[in-house]
């Protein structure tokens, strides 16, 4: 099939190279300019495990997927996948603003389709907007009726950056809200193509909430635990341990259930705000979910206290940051711990050396002046005063890099017994 993905970023790129390697022609359309060359030479503009070498084959070798800025050039694509983005990078909240104007110019091109072609939207997006705004928009602008001249459906996506390749080959769940039956039975059929998984068709605003719904538990999850991990600090327990305890229970388990520096990402924390603004819209408190939040904003500067208390003021000590990515394995640094860290060691008139395997260069763009990028972590950690590890890259793990170091690890990254013989100070954030 002649297939479209517009927004060409984590989300859009994976879905391009899954469906490309099915043997499908796929058109990507995204608005930046040097993201599109960069596609078309073959080269991954973001980092994910796995996704460079797929992509090189694709563009290159088969020729399958190509990447596009003019819509007009999808004129002839069969179903339509929306993967722009809704995070606000100066905000970190939801913003439909893109989402909106790919409504319109999919709108556009429906105009001048000769026949049915379907809509999916993949995009996260607040219960009812498909409904509310994206069809109104692609009706509006193509003059044409949503479940009759073109099919529209709702297809959260659950990847997660750092795996994601991983998981869209064999993924645990697809979701499909139809806007009409035509509609979910066109897609559930390509979906049956990439993989066995259950599919699950709701109504178009339950797809839309299940995937709010997941990352809000998600949150929670984390927020949870990250209060019991405070408490357990407190009472001299390790939260680690009582996580083994609880997680024996199949009605708890073990995942999502690491205790540290909270959240970040392009995708829990504005998904969050969101629901908790919903709700507050519609005349109910989401209190519950208002903690989570509440926990997860003060939980990374944790480490900033600790460091503080072990080192009283900051005024003019050296503090090096590992870890600016918002986790692992990937270069995205949306929302991540390390923003709210650094500004506020700066704030406290230390300076700040730092160091991310993949993430430089997205956090340059980002981060204030004075903080001095490092070449590697053993260049961060030397001549440092502490150390304080936002983000368990693997690099990171190796307990003879902080020989002598007070260490603050917001992550678990270190063997806490062994960080002990080797470090200076070894303290976790709730251990
Ligand atoms: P992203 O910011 O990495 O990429 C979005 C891309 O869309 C960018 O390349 C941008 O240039 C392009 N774009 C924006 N507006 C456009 C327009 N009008 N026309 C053409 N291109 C346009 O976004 P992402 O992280 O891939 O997320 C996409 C959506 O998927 C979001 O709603 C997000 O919440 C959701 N999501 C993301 C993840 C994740 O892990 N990143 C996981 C699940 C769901």
């Amino acid at each position: 099939m002649n297939l479209a993905i517009v927004g060409s970023g984590y989300v859009g790129l994976v879905t391009s190279v899954g469906l490309a390697a099915n043997g499908h022609h796929v058109t990507c359309v995204d608005r930046d300019h040097s993201r599109v060359s960069l596609i078309n030479h073959g080269i991954c503009p973001l980092y994910e495990p796995g996704l460079d070498s797929l992509l090189q084959t694709l563009t290159k070798e088969k020729r399958s997927l190509i990447a596009v800025e003019d819509y007009n050039e999808i004129t002839d694509s069969e179903v339509i996948f929306v993967c722009v983005g809704t995070f606000s990078e100066s905000t970190n909240k939801t913003d439909f603003t893109n989402i909106i104007d790919a409504a319109s110019q999919i709108g556009r091109v429906l105009q001048r389709a000769p026949d049915y072609r379907l809509v999916v939207i993949k995009s996260t997006v607040i219960p009812g907007t498909t409904e509310e705004i994206i069809i109104p928009t692609l009706e509006k602008y193509s003059s044409k009726k949503a479940g009759r001249e073109f099919g529209v459906a709702v297809n959260p996506e659950f990847l997660q950056e750092g795996s994601a390749i991983q998981y869209s080959q064999s993924p645990d769940r697809v979701i499909i809200g139809e806007h009409d039956q035509k509609a979910g039975d066109t897609l559930e059929r390509l979906c049956h193509e990439l993989s066995s998984c259950p599919v699950l068709r709701t109504n178009m605003r339950t797809a839309e909430m299940i995937k709010y719904a997941t990352n809000a538990f998600l949150a929670t999850k984390i927020s949870f635990i990250n209060e019991i991990g405070n408490l357990c600090k407190n009472l001299g327990i390790d939260v680690y341990e009582v996580v083994k305890g609880m997680g024996c229970d199949p009605r708890i388990g073990d995942k999502f259930l690491n205790a540290g520096a909270g959240f970040g990402g392009s995708c829990l924390p504005k998904d969050l705000a969101e629901l908790v603004l919903k709700a507050h819209q519609m005349g109910y408190e989401a209190q519950l979910l208002r903690s989570v939040l509440k926990v997860n904003d003060n939980q990374a500067l944790r480490l900033v206290e600790i460091a503080k208390k072990r080192l009283g003021s900051l005024e003019h000590r050296v503090i090096a940051v590992l870890g600016l990515a918002f986790k692992p394995n990937t270069d995205d640094v949306r929302a991540a711990p390390a923003l709210k860290v650094i500004p506020q060691l700066l704030e406290e008139g230390a300076s700040v050396k730092v160091y991310d395997p993949v993430a430089m260069r997205q956090a340059k763009m980002i981060l204030p002046d004075g903080v001095k990028f490092c070449a590697s972590a053993s260049d961060a950690i030397n001549d440092s005063d502490g150390v304080l590890i936002v983000t368990e890259w693997d690099e990171f793990k190796d307990e003879s890099l902080y020989r002598g170091k007070l260490v603050i690890d917001g992550r678990r990254t270190l063997n806490p017994e062994k960080a002990r013989q080797v470090c200076r100070y070894y303290e976790g954030v709730c251990w």
